[in-house]
């Protein structure tokens, strides 16, 4: 868990914001760094208040 995954799981963060950070910070994640791009992508699948009917 670091300051990433906290601001993803707060939804304060974007994932093209959380992409930014993780290059930033990848050299100190070390292991960690696969998670939090794993949690990155899955925050991205997801959008977040998206209408259920939003077909055009
Ligand atoms: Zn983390």
């Amino acid at each position: 868990m670091c300051i990433i995954c906290i601001d993803l799981a707060k939804g304060v963060l974007t994932g093209k914001d959380a992409r930014r950070h993780l290059g930033e910070m990848r050299g100190k994640l070390g292991a960690h760094a696969s998670e939090v791009q794993a949690k990155i992508e899955e925050a991205e699948q997801v959008p977040p208040a998206a209408p259920s009917t939003a077909k055009p």
